[in-house]
């Protein structure tokens, strides 16, 4: 997949009809809908296909990671993923006449996997995000998999397993002591995945029934050995396919971890590639950069101009640093340049026009400066922004991320994000302006921001001000524009 010797630029192979399909892999290398990515990819992409490709993966992996951070059950999370998985990164089942498809998104799965072991195998914290991403991924898609699927998953890869399924009449032989051993360990797991459920002893019999075991050497089983979860005979221990799945995950887990090494460890030899690097770079440096786009030709939207944004049809939809800004600037009639900065460009992002822009800040600062020092002192700042001076670029509104790179605000300042610099009781009086005035709901949104999760404080309040409106999805919100539009999208739909 990586180029090792020095570019090539005639001959090269044309990409000009998207991807070169040579001998069908389905029969051996995507037979599966999942896979524990043990063999790496051989054939060419084009650079677009690498980046692209290991972006929406990406996407799929900020919405685990946030959903983590949310504590979502996985049930939860399977009902958050499974659209993104459609979009960004699908899965297929196999059927006559779709295989040519099937199998572009089988080797997407598996390029972009790749690509990303590149971007995350340079430091143990990013690893670890990784493989705990990457694992919820691999257990979310084995649950969507009928149970014949996962069966002969788990038989094409039992040479990496070693897992020997006990046949019908062995497990009526010994079903009472499956049944006592396993039965709790079975329940709980149930309840887990789905806190909903209520199961009585004659279903959880039933349930036990169709469950197919295998029996393993206790010495790879010491965590089922040590919750005293499993039935145990002969050295082997029996395990349910409602434990199963933890193990499969712990299985890809170590195998994923080992190759993160290897591939950390062969990286000098991919630092010399030139066209590869800015990529992975570009994708390691800012998780958040790949996730909410701002349009920044979005400077025309019908009703935003200089008076709405000073109403509450429109501030209603801020995020708390849009309101804390805006408030800012109407008591002091100024902010400085961080919070101009910020403010400017967010309300860019809404659709604020140049022309409205410069009525908005001059109007805001009158009452403190004579037209003339505004145009002198503030006008260039304000066009620079919208790329008519300077070197005249298009710049765009700030995400999460950004806002909190910055250094935080001084007494004067109001730039920055307010869940990490108000003061909590500062913090509690505007969301109680935002309408959260229930103390369960004050104490989860600080909970988050007393573990540093910011963007997670915000996306709580987000869901709690948005939670009788049709179709509040589950996002995570990155970027002030993107609460912005969520929440008006929301607002009309409902
Ligand atoms: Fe603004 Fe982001 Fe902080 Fe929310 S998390 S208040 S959108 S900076």
């Amino acid at each position: 997949m990586i180029r090792q010797t020095k570019r090539r630029t005639a001959g090269r192979r044309n990409f000009e009809n998207g991807m070169i399909f040579q001998s069908s892999k389905l029969d051996k290398l995507y037979s599966h809908r999942l896979s524990f990515y043990d063999i790496p990819p051989l054939d060419e992409i084009t650079l677009e296909e690498f980046e692209l490709w290991a972006i929406d993966r990406l996407k799929v992996l900020i919405e685990i990671e946030s959903c983590i951070a949310r504590s979502k059950s996985v049930k939860e999370m399977e009902s958050i993923i499974k659209p993104l998985l459609s979009k960004y990164l699908p899965i297929s089942t196999l059927s006559k006449g779709n295989e040519k498809q099937i199998e572009l998104e089988r080797k997407k799965d598996h390029y972009s996997h790749f690509i990303l072991r590149l971007v995350f195998c340079r430091s143990e914290d990013l690893r670890k995000k990784f493989i705990k991403t990457e694992s919820i991924l691999f257990k979310i898609r084995y649950n969507l998999m009928q149970p014949k699927e996962q069966t002969n998953f788990i038989n094409d890869n039992n040479d990496k397993l070693n897992w020997s399924y006990i046949n019908n009449e062995e497990k009526e032989q010994m079903f009472e002591q499956l049944f006592n051993a396993t039965g709790s360990a079975i329940r709980s797991q149930l309840i887990m995945d789905n806190e909903n459920l209520s199961i009585n002893n004659e279903q959880l019999r039933q349930h036990v029934k169709m469950e197919n075991f295998i029996k393993l050497p206790f010495e790879k089983i010491p965590h089922l050995l040590s919750a005293r979860s499993i039935f145990i005979r002969n050295g082997e221990g029996y395990i349910p396919t409602t434990l199963q799945i933890n193990l499969l995950v712990r299985e890809f887990q170590n195998m994923l971890e080992n190759n993160l090494i290897k591939t950390f460890q062969s990286l000098p030899r991919l630092d010399e590639d030139d066209r590869l690097l800015p990529v992975l770079n570009s994708l390691s440096r800012n998780f958040a950069s790949v996730q909410y786009e701002v349009d920044s030709n979005n400077e025309n939207v019908g009703d935003i101009n200089s008076q709405s944004i000073l109403t509450n049809e429109i501030t209603k939809h801020y995020p708390l640093c849009g309101k804390h800004l805006q408030k800012t600037l109407s008591v002091n009639h100024h902010l400085r340049y961080q919070g101009r900065q910020q403010l400017g460009l967010f309300l860019k992002g809404i659709g604020l026009n140049i022309d409205e822009a410069l009525k908005f800040w001059s109007n805001q600062f009158s009452a403190n400066m004579t037209m003339e020092k505004f145009n002198k002192e503030y006008k260039y700042n304000i066009r620079h922004n919208y790329g008519l001076e300077g070197a005249r670029n298009k710049y765009r509104p700030w995400d999460c991320a950004t806002i909190l790179s910055k250094p935080k605000p001084n007494k004067q300042e109001a730039h920055g994000c307010p869940y990490r610099d108000l003061n909590l009781d500062s913090l509690v009086s505007n969301l109680n302006d935002m309408g959260i005035n229930d103390q369960k709901d004050i104490n989860g949104v600080i909970e988050h921001v007393n573990k540093n999760e910011y963007t997670v404080a915000c996306t709580k309040v987000f869901e709690l001000t948005h939670k009788n409106m049709k179709g509040n999805e589950n996002l995570h919100i990155n970027h002030p524009n993107l609460y912005f539009d969520r929440s008006r999208q929301l607002e009309k739909s409902s």
